[in-house]
C-alpha cells in the first residue's frame, strides 16, 4: 500500500439528483465558442472553427446553491450559462455516432470567468489558467443520470442575474452537438470516467456583481444558483 507523506485531499465530486450518492470528479474540460451567437459577440467567425478546449482544476468544482466570496483579481467575473456532460465510460478516439454511449449524465453548469484577465490574456497571448481554472470557477448542478434523462438535445437555457434574464438560448442550437464534443476531445485526451464537460454558452455573458445571485437553467434539469459576497 501507497504511503503519503500528507493527509490526502477530498475527491472533488458533484451532487446526483435526488440521491445521497455523489458522483467522483477526475477533471474539467470545457468548450469554447460553441453557440454561433456567443462566438459572435466575442468577436469571432462561427464557421471556421472546429471546436477547442481548454480545462480547470477538478477541485473547482461547486455544487448548487453556495455562497461564494467574489474571486480576487478581477473587476469583471462574468457567467456563462453551460449543460455539463459526464463521462462514465472511458474512450480514446471515439466516433461521434458511439459518443452519446460514453455519457453518464447530464447537469447545469455555470462556467465563471474572469473576463478582465481574459481579454489581457488574449491581447498577450497567454494561457487563460488563471481567467477559466481559478479556484471556485466551475458550478455545476445536480446531475442526473441519462437511464432517468435521457440524452437532452434541445431546450432552453438560461442565466439569470438577481432575477433579471441576461442569457437566453437553446442547447439545441450548439455549433458541435454533445456527441461530437465528445468525439473530436477524446482524439487528444483519453476520457475516463468522472471526466466532466462543459459544452459552451449561448450569446447573452456579463457581470455578475458582489451581493449578487446567478441561477443557470436548462429545461429538464435542476437549476444552479451562486451568490457572491
Ligand atoms: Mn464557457
Amino acid at each position: 500500500m501507497v504511503q503519503f507523506a500528507l493527509p490526502v485531499a477530498d475527491i472533488p465530486s458533484v451532487e446526483i439528483y435526488e440521491t445521497s450518492t455523489r458522483f467522483a470528479v477526475r477533471r474539467i474540460f470545457c468548450v469554447g465558442r460553441n453557440y454561433a451567437d456567443h462566438a459572435r459577440e466575442m468577436g469571432n467567425d462561427p464557421d471556421r472553427e472546429p471546436p477547442f478546449f481548454f480545462s480547470k482544476p477538478a477541485d473547482a468544482v461547486v455544487d448548487d446553491g453556495v455562497i461564494l466570496p467574489y474571486p480576487p483579481q478581477t473587476k469583471n467575473l462574468h457567467h456563462e450559462a453551460e449543460l455539463v456532460v459526464a463521462i462514465g465510460v472511458a474512450g480514446v478516439d471515439i466516433n461521434a455516432e458511439q459518443a452519446l454511449g460514453h455519457v453518464w449524465g447530464y447537469a447545469t453548469g455555470n462556467d465563471l470567468t474572469r473576463r478582465d484577465m481574459q481579454a489581457k490574456a488574449k491581447d498577450m497571448r497567454r494561457p487563460w489558467d488563471m481567467s477559466k481554472g481559478f479556484d471556485n470557477s466551475a458550478i455545476c448542478g445536480a446531475l442526473h443520470p441519462v437511464s432517468v434523462v435521457g440524452h437532452p438535445m434541445r431546450g432552453r437555457i438560461t442565466a439569470h442575474v438577481d432575477g433579471d434574464l441576461r442569457q437566453d438560448g437553446d442547447i439545441g442550437d450548439m455549433i458541435w452537438p454533445v456527441a461530437d464534443v465528445i468525439a473530436y476531445l477524446s482524439r487528444s485526451v483519453a476520457l475516463a470516467a468522472g471526466d466532466l464537460i462543459f459544452t459552451g454558452t449561448p450569446a447573452g455573458v456579463g457581470p455578475i456583481g458582489r451581493g449578487e445571485s446567478c441561477t443557470i437553467a436548462i429545461d429538464g434539469l435542476s437549476s444552479v444558483t451562486t451568490t457572491f459576497v
